[in-house]
C-alpha cells in the first residue's frame, strides 16, 4: 500500500491573513509531503507495507511511527480548518464543552495555555476518552492520541514550521489565528459520531475508518 499525500480541502491562499499561502505551501507541499515520501521508503518490503496507517501508528516505533503519525496528524489538522473565518462554538456542542470544561472561555484558555506551554515541537489535541468525557492533551513531536486509546476531535500543530513564516517566535499569535479558522461544525460532527459508535468493541478503529469514509477525518 502506497501512502498518498492527501489534498488540502481548500486553496493555498484560503486561510489568509491568518495562515499565509507561503506557510501552507511549505507546510503541506514540503513538510507533509516529506513525511509521506519518508514513510513509503521506510515501509517498502517490510511488514508495514500492507497495513493501514492507523495500525502502523498504534504498533510501530521509531522513524516508521514518527512519519506515519505525522502524516495522519497533518491530514487531521488541515481538515480542522475552514476558510470561513470566525465560526463560533455554539449550540449543542458548546453545551458539551461546558459540561467538560465549565465554560467555553475556560476551554479556550486551557487549550491556548496548553499550546503555548508545550516545550519544543508537538500537537495539542481535544480528545474524547472512553468514558465519553472531553480532555485537552499535549503530545510531543509526532505524538498521536490513538496510541492512548483516545478519540481525536481537534488538533493544533505547534511545530515551528506551522507558524514561523507568519509569526516567527510568537506562537500565541498563531494559536489565536488558528482559533479563528476552526471548523466547529466538523468537530461537532466528529464528536456526535464518536458518541454513537462508543459502545462498539474496537471503537477507535471503527471511528477512524467510518469517519474517514464519511469525510470527517480527512477532508
Ligand atoms: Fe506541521
Amino acid at each position: 500500500m502506497k501512502v498518498e499525500l492527501h489534498r488540502l480541502p481548500f486553496e493555498m491562499n484560503a486561510l489568509e491573513p491568518y495562515i499565509s499561502k507561503k506557510t501552507l505551501e511549505f507546510h503541506h507541499g514540503r513538510h507533509h509531503l516529506t513525511y509521506v515520501t519518508n514513510l513509503n521508503n521506510l515501509i517498502k518490503g517490510t511488514k508495514f507495507e500492507n497495513i493501514d496507517l492507523e495500525t502502523i501508528i498504534k504498533v510501530a516505533e521509531g522513524p516508521v511511527f514518527n512519519n506515519a503519525a505525522q502524516i495522519w496528524n497533518h491530514t487531521f489538522y488541515f481538515a480542522c480548518l475552514k476558510p470561513e473565518k470566525n465560526y463560533t462554538l455554539k449550540g449543542p456542542f458548546a453545551d458539551v464543552i461546558k459540561g467538560s470544561f465549565g465554560s467555553v472561555s475556560f476551554f479556550k484558555d486551557t487549550f491556548v495555555k496548553s499550546a503555548v506551554s508545550l516545550f519544543g515541537s508537538g500537537w495539542i489535541w481535544l480528545v474524547m476518552n472512553p468514558k465519553g468525557s472531553l480532555e485537552i492533551i499535549q503530545e510531543s513531536n509526532a505524538g498521536n492520541p490513538l496510541r492512548r486509546g483516545l478519540i481525536p476531535l481537534l488538533t493544533c500543530d505547534v511545530w515551528e514550521h506551522a507558524y514561523y513564516l507568519d509569526y516567527q517566535n510568537r506562537r500565541i499569535d498563531y494559536i489565536e489565528a488558528f482559533w479563528k479558522l476552526i471548523n466547529w461544525q466538523l468537530i461537532e460532527k466528529r464528536y456526535t459520531f464518536a458518541t454513537e459508535i462508543g459502545p462498539i468493541v474496537q471503537w477507535i478503529s471503527t471511528f477512524v475508518k467510518a469517519s474517514a469514509d464519511k469525510g470527517m477525518v480527512i477532508s
